[in-house]
């Protein structure tokens, strides 16, 4: 069956409700008619037990009696007959309501699935800057698995609960009414404890889960940051820390399965005393001779169809509970609000011209904390602004404004005269370029890295070009299987300039308007520095670019710097005339200058220690804090 077999059509988020049972039956849209054929299968099979007890009755009470009697034969065969027919059929059907139960589970979950997958890339950078991933992975498997659970065990048990218990209870009536009575007076009881368990163990599950989102959030952070935490031997805190967390799980699992183990001999006393007085006063009445010995037999039989409803009933409503749970934690993040990628005033058809000015515009994350405080300044089209700063100065969230990230919350930003929030946000991103300090490579092939988000078909030959002028290509066809290589886990591992020169060499294919560079050179050796600022230049040209600047060699060749602290621009100008006046510039131009001076001087000593196998391959420069290479204005 292929992946479009089945359709993915109906918008989950109309499942969203504040009544956790009609949302889950909105779930069900599409596999409802899967569902009911599922219960009525069930019935079937469940009917076709019960008919047997029926047969039963009849052999013994009729055809026995008969026969004692000196009576005919021939019905035995058909007897049998019927005795194998009820058994295909109840076998038959069970395994018919097997498989679409199966189906409406694992139909509505795969649905969802695929939801929430693309929902979540779609919600907002605030919502994801307040949400961790561990929480998300949780939500989006530990969770949609008891939904699945739901919907597999629960919701067709609950179906075939009450079809089971109704046709079998209409039978007992019709052996016996005032057995059938005696029969259910358990129900109460049962279902009062059961509601009493399901409080308490919704409760339970809800911190059971949270506890296991934030394992998963510890784990996930672990394995993302493993080099950091390797690097600062912190293997014993990150044990430490996850033992906590893993010890916290344990008491609240332990609590919760408690609570399981506690309900089921509790329930299991009450259906079995049920079960005695049910079979001490069928006995009592057959002696009397109020029923016949086939009645008594059939009621046996039928008893246990009876009390195994209601002693499921009540496991029903204790699970169910975490359904319920695990929906409204699901519920939670469907009903974030999607980051709205195409609404927008105006869709130029063409590329923009890169003309961009900011007119004091202000941002803030949280309200009355701003981090830009009008910020005003203009890059003609093809131009370069460089932005420097300490760490927190608010370099990053100004150039994350461009692609629309984040809303700025006040002044006017333009882009060819046009205030940036007019434009959709799929297209600006069209048109921006963004070379980060990290570039993320997915675990693909180096070309499928390159052409990556390109969006149209691309030759060989474009791919060569661009990462030549990205300066990689040699780099590539060092690897035995050159552009088909794979990166990552399962292939190669780049280093850091290496990554840098693919990112570049996307880029330059993407051949976006608007450039935002995160100082790409901060993480390389001198040598590959030459290479890379060499590609850079050749992918700036002609396009606006912001460089977000660690080191000073990044800026001097901007048409602009500005100098940024807390928010605000507190230096502007050229290279030249910044290091003409006082101020941070200089200070840091002349600290900069000194420090590379000594590492030179370094590194030489290094390069001779190297020759004779001394040293390592990093270049120093390399190592510094970014706060060494930037000291706070203050
Ligand atoms: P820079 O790039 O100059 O180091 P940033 O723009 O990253 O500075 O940060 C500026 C300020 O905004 C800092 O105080 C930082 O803590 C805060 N900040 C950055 N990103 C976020 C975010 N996603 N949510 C809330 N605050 C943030």
């Amino acid at each position: 069956m292929t992946a479009t077999a089945f359709p993915l059509s109906y918008d989950v988020k109309n499942a969203v409700s504040a009544n956790r049972l009609v949302g889950l039956w909105r779930m069900m849209t599409g596999y409802r008619l899967h569902y009911l054929g599922a219960t009525v299968s069930l019935a079937i099979a469940a009917i076709a037990k019960t008919v047997t007890y029926l047969l039963l009755r009849f052999f013994v009470d009729t055809i026995m009696g008969a026969q004692g009697a000196g009576g005919q034969t021939l019905p035995l065969t058909v007897i049998a007959l019927g005795f194998v027919g009820l058994a295909v059929v109840e076998g038959g059907f069970t395994f018919l309501s097997g498989r679409l139960a199966a189906l409406t589970a694992e139909g509505i979950t795969r649905r969802l699935r695929s939801y929430l997958y693309d929902h979540i890339q779609r919600l907002t950078f605030t919502y994801h800057d307040h949400t961790q991933t561990g929480e998300l992975i949780q939500r989006s498997t530990s969770d949609v698995d008891a939904l699945r659970r739901f919907y597999a065990d629960q919701a067709i048990g609950l179906g075939r609960i009450i079809l089971l218990f109704t046709v079998n209870f209409i039978a007992l009536l019709q052996l016996n009414v005032r057995l059938a009575l005696i029969s259910v007076v358990v129900i109460p009881p049962i279902i009062v404890m059961s509601v009493f368990f399901f409080k308490r163990i919704t409760k339970m599950y809800e911190k059971n889960q949270e506890q296991e989102a934030t394992l998963s959030t510890v784990l996930q952070e672990n394995l993302t940051g493993v080099r950091v935490v390797r690097a600062f031997a912190r293997q014993e805190f990150a044990r430490a820390k996850f033992e906590r967390e893993n010890w916290e799980k344990f008491r609240r699992g332990r609590r919760l399965t408690l609570m399981h183990s506690l309900y089921w001999p509790l329930s299991d006393t009450l259906c079995g005393l049920q079960m005695l007085a049910g079979f001490a006063v069928g006995a009592l009445m057959a002696i009397r001779g109020e029923i016949t010995v086939g009645t008594y037999l059939a009621y046996a039989g039928l008893i246990i169809w009876i009390i195994f409803p209601m002693r499921n009933l009540g496991r029903l409503i204790v699970q169910m509970s975490t359904g319920m749970v695990s929906y409204k934690r699901v519920v939670d993040v469907i009903s974030q609000e999607r980051e709205p990628l195409s609404a927008g005033t105006v869709r130029p058809t063409g590329n923009v011209r890169g003309d961009i000015e900011f007119r004091e515009v202000s941002f803030e994350y949280a309200a009355d904390k701003p981090v830009l405080r009008e910020i005003s300044f203009r890059c003609p089209a093809g131009q370069s602004v460089a932005l420097l700063g300490s760490t927190g100065s608010g370099k990053t969230t100004l150039v994350n404004l461009l692609p629309r990230f984040y809303e700025y919350t006040g002044g006017s930003l333009t882009l060819d005269g046009v205030e940036l929030r007019e434009y959709p946000r799929d297209y600006l991103r069209s048109q921006i370029g963004i070379v980060e300090q990290e570039p993320f490579l997915f675990s693909r092939t180096i070309r499928e890295n390159i052409t990556y988000g390109v969006g149209r078909a691309v030759s060989d030959a474009e791919v060569e070009a661009a990462a030549r002028a990205a300066a990689v290509h040699d780099v590539i066809l060092s690897f035995p299987e050159g552009y088909k290589t794979l990166v990552g886990e399962k292939g190669v591992t780049l280093s850091g300039g290496q990554k840098q020169r693919v990112a570049i060499a996307r880029i330059l294919l993407k051949n976006p308007r608007i450039l935002i560079l995160d100082d790409s050179t901060s993480s390389v050796d001198t040598e590959t520095e030459a290479e890379i600022r060499a590609a850079l230049e050749r992918l700036m040209a002609g396009r606006t670019t912001f460089i977000i600047a660690h080191r000073i060699q990044s800026v001097m060749a901007a048409d602009q710097i500005l100098v940024l602290d807390k928010g605000q621009i507190v230096q502007r100008g050229t290279h030249e005339t910044l290091v003409a006046q006082p101020g941070y510039y200089r200070q840091i131009f002349e600290l900069q200058a000194r420090i590379e001076d000594e590492l030179q001087q370094e590194l030489a000593a290094g390069a001779r220690d190297q020759r004779s196998g001394i040293r390592g391959q990093e270049s120093e420069v390399s190592a510094l804090p970014e706060t060494y290479l930037l000291p706070s204005i203050a």
